[in-house]
């Protein structure tokens, strides 16, 4: 018999429009990883009466249930209550936990808990307790006799960064070693993230390849990159094989517009690494893109060894101010052009004394198009003390795609140089929209 495990996810936020969910599907992908299928996903919201009666259902047809939420401190949270009334099995205060939780505050908050934490730290009797990493919410795993079989109950917090974690490092080792999944039965993955090729352009260039059938690729436009996930049972198709192929795959994809290789490391953490091991300082100017761009370049903790700063230009008075572009400049080309990226890309370099500066300027709409400079034109600038240059790029979308586009088209074009990969000719300097 296969294993049947089902999801529950609760919060009342999730079934009136307030929150997206995602858990189970975060769960589900987990699982597939080592062969494991859901069964049931169910979601209730945070009526004990309607908690109970899911787990009810699910308990009598799947011989594990994971519940994500309702684990918190306060009054809607009653994941722990519902588990112990169906289980009989009184909450007791776990002292352990306790005091994990009050150092915990002290440390990352600098504050005392607030009492009504303490309701974090019961469990139902005889439970397994799966530490949190990343909260304050333990999770915990107990069995409830059900009709003719046993379940194990899991419950984990809500919280989509910590349910996270706790599934990867618990939850599913737990379930490998249950349900006996040999490491041949884990699927071998290999991620191909790309920036600047259309989706329909990279399939017909990875069909061109012809992947053997045992192999599974996949794709997701998650925009503005596009994944290709390769995945194969080692007894199927070797690791080595499997590496091999993804490797034929970048090239037929093309080698440049690959940025990562690893689900860990997008843009934002590549440019990391490029500005750290080569010692670069940036300093970046951005028109249409109010802040995008210097938002991405902070993303990353360390962000301070190499970002120097930069300027929001949205007038063109603040671009000749701030930045030092000509009035000649502004009304010969227009703020949408070459020649003010240049001046941007240069005039913010020089204020800062940065090694690199990097400007976008650009129509991201919905209006303000002309047939010469239609909506989705931007230009991006770069500057370095030999030279600076500018690129016209050309996206049509929603005002925020383009935003985004341009955005990750500028950093895209400094990973490039900076790794002494060629810049796509603007035509093709598209994605998927
Ligand atoms: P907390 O200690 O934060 O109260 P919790 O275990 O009680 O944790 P919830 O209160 O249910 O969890 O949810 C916490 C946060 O996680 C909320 O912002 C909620 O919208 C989000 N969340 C909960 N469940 C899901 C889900 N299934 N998918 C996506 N987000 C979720
Ligand atoms: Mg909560």
């Amino acid at each position: 018999m296969p294993p049947s495990i089902s999801v529950l996810v609760t919060g009342s936020e999730l079934l009136d429009g307030r929150a997206n969910e995602t858990n189970s599907h975060l769960i589900i992908q987990a699982l597939a990883e080592c062969g494991l299928a859901v069964e049931h996903v169910l979601s209730c919201d945070d009526q004990i009466q309607n908690i109970k009666s899911s787990l009810d259902f699910l308990r009598r047809c799947s011989d594990t249930v994971i519940v994500s939420g309702g684990l918190g401190p306060t009054s809607d949270d009653l994941t722990r209550e519902a588990i112990s009334e169906i289980s009989s099995k009184e909450l007791v205060l776990n002292r352990a936990c306790l005091e994990h939780m009050e150092a915990f505050f002290m440390k990352r908050r600098g504050r005392a808990m607030d009492p009504s934490n303490q309701k974090q730290a019961l469990f139902p009797a005889g439970c397994r307790i799966i530490p949190n990493p990343a909260g304050t919410a333990a999770g915990f795993a107990i069995e409830i006799d059900a009709a003719q079989r046993r379940c194990l109950v899991i419950a984990l917090p809500g919280v989509p960064s910590e349910l996270r974690i706790m599934v990867s490092e618990s939850v599913l080792p737990a379930l490998k070693q249950k349900y006996q999944i040999a490491e041949s039965q884990v699927y071998n993955r290999r991620v191909l993230r790309i920036f600047s090729v259309p989706e329909s352009t990279v399939g017909s260039r990875l069909s061109a390849i012809k992947p053997p059938q045992q192999v599974s690729v996949s794709y997701r436009a998650h925009f503005p990159e596009i994944q290709v996930m390769l995945k194969a049972l080692p007894a199927e198709y070797p690791a080595l094989e499997l590496k091999a192929l993804s490797e034929r795959a970048r090239q037929a994809i093309g080698n440049d517009h690959v940025f990562s290789e690893s689900l860990e490391l997008d843009l934002c953490q590549v440019l990391h690494q490029i500005f750290v091991e080569q010692a670069i300082t940036i300093a970046i100017a951005e028109s249409c893109t109010g802040g995008l761009l210097g938002s991405m370049l902070t993303y990353q903790p360390g962000s301070s060894k190499y970002f120097l700063g930069g300027a929001i230009t949205y007038s063109n008075e603040s671009k000749v101010k701030s930045l030092g572009v000509t009035p000649r400049a502004l009304e010969q080309h227009g703020a949408v052009s070459f020649e003010v990226a240049r001046q941007m890309a240069q005039g913010v370099r020089q204020s800062l004394g940065a090694r690199l500066g990097l400007s976008i300027t650009g129509v991201a709409g919905p209006e303000g198009g002309s047939a010469e400079k239609p909506v989705g034109t931007f230009f991006v600038g770069l500057s370095d003390p030999h030279q600076t240059a500018a690129y016209h790029c050309f996206f049509n979308s929603s005002r925020d795609k383009v935003r985004t586009f341009a955005a990750w088209t500028a950093l895209d074009i400094v990973r490039r140089l900076s790794s002494g990969l060629p810049i796509p000719h603007p035509s093709q300097c598209r994605g998927n929209s």
